[in-house]
């Protein structure tokens, strides 16, 4: 029987595609196969396999797959449905859905860049097979190479199969730009095969070593150097280029005692988060009395609700409470996702988490090589242990055999839903799609839940589980609202610092405690002005004025990318009156070194966080106390937690206010609280001082109080009244196009169409703020629709109206449209 595969390929196109499966690749071609199929004239893509059946294409012929890519199925059940759903809610296609769920070294194409990985395992290259070294050593000699250009060099059929399994073994990786490299090392490492505590086994493997001193000495060397002997302190893991240096003896020696069954010799990759591993004992947290009742109403809770949302205030345990629930779902076989909104929670939670989990602890976001993310997933995909993975959003798309459980950690994060590319989903709502298809639970978390969290957890769609005391019995810090208006009037401001706030640093520092401070900018100064004829630098590429930064001594657009250095001179009126204003963090570090020279302090921000060691050190660094100072953006607020940190400033709330969106107060109250939340996490009570001109503002003052509720009804109902979610559902629609006019008269054009079909329901076109991003200007639709409507109905009208538009006017073959769905 003639079979047809259904292929989903990495482009922007609805619709997958159907091949035919020539007759020796049948057993091969199964859904969620990578296969390589011939696409347009000349060219071929990787592209993953969605269904296998016997029904030919409506029209034209089938052209036929090229190659198959693995003997087996590189996702599991229920990836590709999960993946058609996120394609479908979220306005985007099954393409774009894959791109962002498989590492790259997963869907390598010809235009990918290789190159070879340094320090490769010896072992391995001598045994690549002939087609294997050809590829390998053109790769290394070109030191970096296209694909399509080591397949025509190399002259092999089948060359992609090669690259891939080169791939595999770790010797070639595929570059990315913009991602630090991180190499995993793989070491060797010794271990004894008996236990630890069987002194018989100990004693038979000296009884067959007498005859060798060399070898004797290695066993000797061994227990010496790994601490065997000694039965309180942890095992040491012996490297086994170690060993042999320190026995000076030759690697037949060491072959002899793994001959013997007394060593082996493991290949072991580093990774620079997992301190120790091996632990497997979980020790649970012991919990509190609120705790207690907290965890018990959340397992009764869950038998219930499919979510269930626990609203606990920053510093009453949270994390302790998820590792309880974790520990059942492993315990019971599962896997558990813990899904954080930053890498730098990923960072501290490792820590905490290892203790408990031991290596059932797997870590995964984007700062880890290609190679370690593709490593994670290939053990998901073989393994049948039951494991907890931590990570950012991106890890919604892991290979899960079977998940238990889903825990969304500050779940009311914007950063959550991703922007841009395509597709704009939020992890937290995918999870909960992901937890469905899996039959497994959800626990939301938040001290400040989201608006629209709150609203179903209090009407009966999610569970509620309320814990409103801190674990120290230390109560909430306290809240100083200062008026920088009246501050400035009286001239008690140095710089971005009102005299009370550097009072309160500097009691801090005295009484040998820790501070951090919160500024929502990053560079060094956010404008910078002409003062002759009042010239500002602006992204030659976008609608928005540049950042200075000052140790690369470059504006910068912080939409786009682009940079350039600083000119001396103004280059419209050619005088030297260049003048930089405002206060972005690395300014405020500066300024704050020159005030308090002798206090060590760190910056946490986008730009000083690029490697991926670095999150580690500056935290590290902060928990050690060996810096007493953190400066950081909102990097410095999502969840961390510090012992020492007595006092947080907020050094310039207003740039978090008057946002021109629904969501804008709501960002700023959770964003302050959390923030303020830092704070007094032990003994001390925390003090925090919020600067701001506009003292008055709702969510300060819901901030001053730690009034969550009180804020929560007055948002809920200004939401109701102009209807915006929960009461409604939003899709933004985003228009652009290179000429302005055309984009002006295209969204006309469409909204016409649109309101002609929802009415009062479609708003705009409008001009955003920014209206124009990387030389494409930008119109904007807003729809809102009932909640009770049918949401595929709304965007099956969505499409038909779009291919109107695009058959009816020429101007929109280069028209760039999406849609964001639920934008954050
Ligand atoms: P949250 O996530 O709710 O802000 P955390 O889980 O970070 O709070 O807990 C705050 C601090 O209190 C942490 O340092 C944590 O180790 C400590 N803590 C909370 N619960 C316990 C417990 N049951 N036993 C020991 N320490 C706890
Ligand atoms: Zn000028
Ligand atoms: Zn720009």
């Amino acid at each position: 029987m003639a079979l047809y595969a259904d292929v989903i390929l990495p482009l922007p196109i609805y619709s997958s595609f159907t091949y035919a499966v020539p007759e020796q690749m049948q057993g091969q071609v199964r859904a969620g196969s990578r296969v390589i199929v011939p696409f347009g004239r000349g060219n071929s893509y990787t592209g993953i396999v969605e269904a296998v059946h016997g029904n030919p294409p409506k029209t034209g012929e089938a052209k036929e797959i090229i190659l198959p890519l693995d003997p087996e199925p590189i996702l599991r059940h229920p990836q590709l449905k999960f993946w058609r759903w996120m394609s479908e809610y979220y306005l985007c296609s099954p393409g774009e859905v894959m791109k962002a769920a498989l590492p790259a070294a997963l869907k390598v194409e010809g235009e990918s860049w290789v190159s070879p990985m340094p320090e490769p395992d010896e072992d391995l290259v001598s045994e690549l097979s002939e087609k294997e070294a050809l590829v390998y050593a053109h790769v290394v000699h070109a030191k970096k190479a296209r694909v399509s250009e080591v397949e025509k060099a190399v002259g092999i059929s089948a060359p992609r199969v090669v690259i891939n399994s080169l791939l595999e073994k770790g010797l070639i990786q595929v570059m990315e730009r913009l991602v630090d490299k991180y190499v995993t090392k793989k070491v060797s490492l010794v271990t004894l095969t008996c236990l630890r505590g069987d002194q018989e086994a100990l004693h038979s493997f000296f009884g067959k070593v007498t005859r060798s001193r060399a070898q004797e000495q290695m066993l000797v060397a061994y227990l010496d150097m790994s601490g065997w002997l000694n039965p309180q302190g942890e095992l040491v893991p012996v490297e086994r280029k170690a060993l042999l240096e320190k026995c000076k003896a030759s690697p037949a020696i060491l072959k002899a005692l793994t001959d013997k069954g007394i060593m082996q010799v493991e290949q072991v990759r580093v990774n620079r988060f997992s301190d120790g591993g091996g632990n497997r004992a979980a020790q649970l947290p012991v919990l509190s009395d609120p705790q207690q009742k907290a965890l018990r109403d959340i397992r009764r809770s869950m038998g219930a609700h499919l979510v269930t949302l626990l609203r606990g205030v920053t510093g009453s345990g949270k994390t302790e409470i998820y590792s309880h629930l974790i520990h059942d779902s492993l315990e019971h076989g599962d896997h558990v996702l813990m899904l954080v909104p930053e890498i730098s929670l990923t960072t501290q939670l490792t820590t905490r988490l290892r203790r408990i989990f031991g290596d059932r602890l797997l870590v995964y976001h984007s700062k880890f090589s290609d190679s370690e993310r593709v490593d994670i997933w290939r053990r998901l995909l073989t393994s049948h242990e039951p494991m907890l993975i931590l990570g950012v959003r991106s890890s919604i798309f892991l290979p899960f055999p079977k998940l238990g459980l889903i825990v969304v950690d500050e779940e009311h994060e914007s950063s959550y839903k991703q922007f841009d590319p395509a597709p704009r989903y939020n992890a937290r709502d995918s999870a909960i799609m992901l937890a469905t298809m899996h039959g497994a639970k959800v626990l939301l978390g938040s001290a400040t839940p989201a608006v629209d969290t709150y609203y179903k957890a209090t009407t009966g769609k999610y569970g509620l589980v309320e814990l409103l005391t801190r674990f120290s019995e230390v109560p909430l810090p306290e809240v100083e609202v200062i008026d920088m208006r009246e501050k400035r009037k009286r001239k008690e401001v140095t710089g971005p610092f009102s005299s009370t706030l550097l009072a309160a640093t500097r009691r801090t520092m005295e009484a040998s405690k820790q501070a951090i401070l919160f500024q929502n900018r990053r560079g060094f100064a956010p404008v910078v002005v002409c003062n002759t004829c009042g010239w500002t630098p602006s992204c030659p590429n976008c609608d928005i004025s540049m950042v200075y930064h000052r140790r690369e001594g470059n504006l910068r657009c912080h939409y786009c990318g682009y940079s350039v250095p600083l000119p001396a001179l103004c280059p419209a009126c050619e005088t030297n009156a260049l003048q930089t204003y405002g206060y972005g963090t690395e300014r405020l570090a500066d300024t704050l070194h020159s005030i308090l020279p002798e206090v060590p302090m760190a910056r946490m921000d986008l730009d000083t966080t690029r490697s991926k060691d670095a999150y580690q050190e500056i935290i590290e660094g902060f928990s050690n106390h060996d810096t007493r100072i953190l400066i950081g953006t909102q990097m410095v607020s999502k969840g961390l937690d510090f012992s020492d940190v007595t006092f947080v400033g907020i050094v310039n709330a207003d740039t978090l206010l008057n946002f021109p969106d629904f969501r804008s107060n709501e960002r700023a109250y959770c964003t302050l609280e959390q923030v303020a939340g830092r704070a007094g996490r032990r003994q001390d009570t925390g003090r925090v001082m919020i600067q701001t001109t506009n003292p008055l503002h709702p969510a300060i003052q819901a901030v001053r109080a730690h009034d969550y509720l009180g804020f929560y009804r007055a948002e809920l109902a200004q939401r109701q009244q102009f209807f915006y979610p929960p009461f409604a559902k939003i899709i933004n629609i985003y228009l652009r196009h290179k000429e302005e006019k055309a984009v002006e008269s295209l969204a006309q054009t469409f909204a016409a169409q649109l309101r002609a079909i929802f009415g009062a329901r479609l708003l705009g076109p409008d001009t955003p703020g920014v209206s124009r991003i990387a030389g494409m200007h930008i119109r904007t639709l807003m729809l809102k629709i009932e909640p009770g409507a049918s949401m595929s109905k709304v965007k099956q009208l969505l499409r038909e109206a779009y291919a109107t538009l695009a058959a009816s006017t020429p101007a929109s073959r280069s028209l760039r449209l999406h849609y964001d769905v639920d934008p954050a």
